[in-house]
């Protein structure tokens, strides 16, 4: 049995949320492998170390000087290293950066080192194996991921260790440098580290006891999803919800290693499992999950008798797909088209667009319409519920909102609808209201 537990940057800001992992690992030796982020905020007024890094990095490609701003670094390292009385000095480490920086090391090398000497902190203090993320987790020459090699790897040196802390976010390219993954990354990491050591559980440690139901900056106090499916919460994160990072679902899932996201500050909470599928809801019948995004545009094609032409909608799609553009969802009426794509993309070529679909399919009119805003209700109950689409539409309708679009996917997974951008926060609390109160 083992666990493999990732800890946030807020789990490990200061000495005290140090302590506060040390005591959640202590509970349980089966938390033999631990991935840590870097530094995160220790007050709203706070900078994370990994911007930090960011900066030094910027500082040094604007020929600015970094002595300052390193110094802080080094600080925060080492506030965290004295408070919690460890013999640890970590000034060649810091020697090592501070001149690779100041000697054009690449972006990702510099965040990658907020990581890098967390880890060897937290080893430290745990009385962990320290492995090097770089030694066990690799990219392609193009930049993307190497599943094979970094499965083995990592799998072969983790079996060896009893313990040991991996830091997250980064890896290595062949030539030798670093490379990070995107912006909270480390939850990839630990997802990797669960999948080669086939772990019993993934657990997912940060400041809130699980994912909410709702955006809580929408919604006052959501309820916690208690329990959610990869393929739920795969929609709503593609909508938004952001307590994990979105790729860190794919590793796990081959192998269905529940994902426990907890909070580092309530360890008694039992926080969200995800999991691979359900097997008894126990009648549950209520949604899982609401999210949301603005910033969508509707290009509306109108053809009489578009229903009897075959090969309309390719024609139309080559043109998006010729301009470089993904479309999100297709509503099609017998005689019209939707294609909803974000408005960002289809800024500076709209006019282009709609003369080109028209010399395309010769619409009797093409039109393009912003201020979109979506919103998906997810739950895996609503393949045998009746009545939920119902019920999110009676809720809209009582709000005096206009639904713009509707799509439910055959999945039955979701609902989507499209509200004007105005509309979206009520949008929401509405529909929360109407299935949970
Ligand atoms: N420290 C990195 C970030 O701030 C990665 C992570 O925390 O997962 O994005």
């Amino acid at each position: 049995m083992s666990i493999v537990a990732k800890f946030g940057g807020s789990s490990l800001a200061d000495a005290e949320q140090f302590r506060k992992v040390r005591s959640i690992i202590e509970v349980n030796s089966e938390r033999k492998y631990v991935v840590p982020s870097a530094p995160g905020k220790r007050d709203s007024g706070d900078v994370k170390v990994t911007d930090m890094l960011y900066s030094c990095y910027e500082k040094v490609a604007a020929g600015e000087d970094i002595t300052e701003l390193f110094q802080e670094i080094e600080e925060r390292y080492n506030g965290i290293i004295k408070e919690l009385g460890l013999a640890l000095s970590l000034h060649k480490e810091y020697e090592i950066i501070k001149n690779a920086l100041q000697n054009n090391a690449g972006r990702d090398f510099a965040a990658s080192r907020g990581e890098y000497l967390n880890g060897m902190i937290l080893a430290a203090f745990l009385g962990y194996e320290f492995v090097d993320a770089a030694t066990v987790i690799f990219f392609n020459e193009d930049g993307s991921f190497q599943p094979k090699k970094t499965n083995d790897m990592l799998r072969s040196r983790l079996l060896q260790c009893g313990n040991a802390v991996i830091p997250g976010f980064y890896g290595m390219m062949p030539n030798g440098t670093i490379k990070t993954f995107s912006r909270g990354g480390s939850d990839i990491t630990g997802s990797l580290v669960a999948c080669a050591v086939t772990a019993d559980i993934y657990e997912n440690w940060t400041d809130v006891s699980g994912l909410m139901i709702a955006d809580p900056r929408i919604v006052d106090q959501p309820k916690i999803i208690k329990t959610i499916t990869y393929k739920e919460l795969r929609e709503l994160s593609y909508m938004g919800a952001t307590v994990l990072h979105e790729d860190a679902i794919f590793p796990v899932r081959i192998d269905k290693i529940p994902i426990n996201i907890r909070n580092t500050n309530r360890p008694e909470d039992e926080g969200t499992m995800i999991v691979s599928e359900v097997d008894n809801d126990g009648g549950n019948t209520t949604i899982t999950g609401i999210a949301g995004k603005k910033g969508f545009s509707v290009i509306s094609i109108e053809k009489a008798m578009m229903n009897q032409e075959t090969g309309f909608g390719k024609k139309v799609l080559e043109v998006l797909e010729k301009q470089g553009i993904s479309f999100e969802h297709l509503p099609s009426g017998i005689d019209t088209m939707s294609v909803v794509v974000a408005t960002k993309d289809i800024a500076g070529v709209k006019n282009e667009l709609i003369s080109e679909i028209n010399e395309a399919v010769h619409a009797d009119s093409v039109d393009i319409h912003n201020n979109l805003a979506l919103i998906a209700v997810v739950g895996r109950g609503m393949i045998r519920a009746k009545g939920t689409a119902a019920k999110v539409f009676h809720a809209v309708y009582e709000a005096d909102i206009n639904i713009r679009m509707i799509d439910q996917g055959s999945s039955e997974l979701n609902i989507i609808i499209g509200v004007d951008e105005d509309d979206f926060v009520s949008a929401i609390k509405t529909i929360y209201k109407a299935f949970l109160g």
